[in-house]
C-alpha cells in the first residue's frame, strides 16, 4: 500500500522534498499551503551553496536558463569601503554543482514548474492532528480529514504548526538587527564587482551585494536595532536617517529610497528545537531551525533537510524522527555556531579589533586547511 504524506508549507524546504517524493510511486503526496498562491514577489535574492545546488541538480536545476541565474567567481570582504581580501568561491565548486545566486521567485518557480500539477492545495492551514496507532488523522481550517502515515511540517520560522503540535507557543528570539533589500542597476553603480559577491562589513551593521540576473545587484543590508525600536521603522524618514548614518555612509549612492521595490523587516532565529512529541512527524527547514543569515544557508538547508528526509523516509529505520533529529540538529548547530560567530566579526566597532579582523581574515582565507574546515564542512558536506 501507498505511504500517504503531508507536507505543510509550500516554501523551499517543502516544495524541494515533494519534488524528490513524487519520484517514488510508494508514496501518494499533498502540498498544504496557507496562502491563496505561491509568493512569487520579484526582488528577492537568494544565495545557494554547492551543498543544496548539488541536491537541486538531481531534479534539472542545471537546465535552469542561464540569464535566471548566476554563478558568482568571488567573494570580496571590505571593511567600510575598503577590499581587504577575496575568496575564491570555485574551489566549492564540482563539475555542474556550482555557488548559484538567482532570484528567490526563480527557484519556488523552478521547484513549483517540476511538480506533477494538482500537489498543492491552496488556502490550508492544520486545526488538529490526531495519532491513531501508526497514523496521523489530520484536520483543516475547513474541517476537511485526511488520514496519513507521515506529517512533515515546513511552514517557516513562525510556524504556527509546531506550536499546535507540541502545545506551546514556540516563538523564535529577535536576532538584534533589521535586514533592508533592494536591487540596483549592475551596470550603473560603482561600487562592487558585478562578478562576484561583495560583503561590505561595517559598524553594527554589514552589506551583501551579489548578482541576481544579466541586469541586476540585490543587495542586503543587516544592520543591528533595538526591539523596542522597530516601531520607528514605520516611519520613512527615520529609515533613511537610520541608514545613511550607518552602512549607507560611505556608498552614498547606492540606494533610491523611492524605490517600490525597498522592503525591509526583523530577522529572527530559532530556539534549540526538541524531538516531535508525535510519531511520524517531522519538522523541516526554517520550522526546524532558522538560522541568523550571515553564513547564508537558510534556503540550503532547508534544501539539505529535504534530502536527509527523503532518504530516511525510504529506508527501514525503526525510529525515523529520532534519526533525522539527531543528524540535522547536530549539523544545524555546526551552522549556527558559525553565523553566529561571523555575525560577531562582520559589525566589529572598534578601530583596534577592526585592524586585527583585517589581519587574520587575509591569512585565514589564503590558509586552505582553514578554508576547508571552516567553509568547505558546511559547502562541501
Ligand atoms: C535577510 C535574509 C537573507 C537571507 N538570505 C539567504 C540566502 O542568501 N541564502 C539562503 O540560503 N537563505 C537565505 N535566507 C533564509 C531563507 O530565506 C529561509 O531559510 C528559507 O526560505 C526557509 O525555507 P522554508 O521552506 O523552511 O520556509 P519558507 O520559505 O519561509 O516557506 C514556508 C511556507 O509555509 C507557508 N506557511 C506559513 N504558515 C503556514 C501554515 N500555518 N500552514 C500552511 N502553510 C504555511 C508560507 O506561506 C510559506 O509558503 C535569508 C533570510 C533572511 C532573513
Amino acid at each position: 500500500m501507498k505511504k500517504k504524506i503531508a507536507i505543510i508549507g509550500a516554501g523551499i524546504g517543502g516544495l524541494c522534498l515533494a519534488n524528490l517524493l513524487q519520484k517514488n510511486s510508494n508514496y501518494e503526496i499533498m502540498l498544504y499551503e496557507k496562502e491563496e498562491a505561491l509568493r512569487l514577489d520579484e526582488g528577492y535574492g537568494i544565495q545557494l551553496a554547492v551543498n543544496s545546488v548539488t541536491i537541486l541538480n538531481k531534479i534539472g536545476f542545471n537546465d535552469l536558463n542561464k540569464n535566471e541565474k548566476f554563478n558568482p567567481i568571488k567573494l570580496d570582504f571590505y571593511s567600510n569601503k575598503n577590499k581587504i581580501t577575496d575568496l575564491d568561491l570555485t574551489q566549492f565548486n564540482f563539475n555542474e554543482d556550482k555557488y548559484t545566486t538567482l532570484k528567490r521567485s526563480v527557484l519556488i518557480r523552478f521547484l513549483k514548474d517540476k511538480l506533477f500539477s494538482n500537489l498543492i492545495r491552496f488556502n490550508k492551514t492544520l486545526k488538529k492532528v490526531d495519532q491513531i496507532d501508526q497514523k496521523l488523522r489530520i484536520t483543516f481550517n475547513d474541517d476537511q480529514v485526511n488520514e496519513v502515515d507521515y506529517l512533515i511540517v515546513a511552514d517557516g520560522v513562525f510556524s504556527k504548526t509546531r506550536s499546535m503540535l507540541e502545545n506551546k507557543n514556540i516563538k523564535p528570539n529577535y536576532l538584534g538587527s533589521m535586514a533592508f533589500r533592494f536591487l540596483i542597476d549592475k551596470n550603473r553603480q560603482k561600487y562592487f564587482d558585478k562578478n562576484n559577491i561583495s560583503l561590505v562589513m561595517g559598524s553594527d551593521c554589514h552589506l551583501v551585494a551579489y548578482p541576481v540576473d544579466p541586469n541586476n545587484l540585490n543587495i542586503v543590508m543587516i544592520a543591528r536595532a533595538k526591539e523596542k525600536s522597530l516601531q520607528k521603522f514605520q516611519e520613512s524618514s527615520y529609515i533613511k536617517s537610520f541608514l545613511n548614518n550607518s552602512i549607507l555612509k560611505d556608498y552614498p549612492e547606492v540606494i533610491n529610497f523611492e524605490n517600490n521595490d525597498f522592503k525591509f523587516w526583523p530577522i529572527y532565529f530559532s530556539k534549540k528545537p526538541q524531538l516531535p512529541i508525535l510519531k511520524n512527524v517531522f519538522y523541516l527547514g526554517d520550522a526546524f531551525y532558522a538560522f541568523p543569515p550571515t553564513m547564508a544557508q537558510g534556503a540550503s538547508q532547508s534544501i539539505e533537510a529535504s534530502m536527509e528526509l527523503f532518504e530516511i523516509l525510504q529506508s527501514n529505520k525503526s525510529e525515523k524522527e529520532k534519526e533525522y533529529f539527531e543528524n540535522r540538529l547536530k549539523r544545524s548547530e555546526m551552522i549556527i555556531k558559525r553565523s553566529k560567530f561571523n555575525y560577531f566579526a562582520f559589525h566589529l566597532k572598534s578601530n583596534f579589533f577592526i585592524w586585527f579582523r583585517e589581519i587574520i581574515l587575509k591569512r585565514a582565507i589564503k590558509n586552505k586547511n582553514f578554508i576547508d574546515s571552516y567553509l568547505g564542512r558546511v559547502f562541501n558536506k
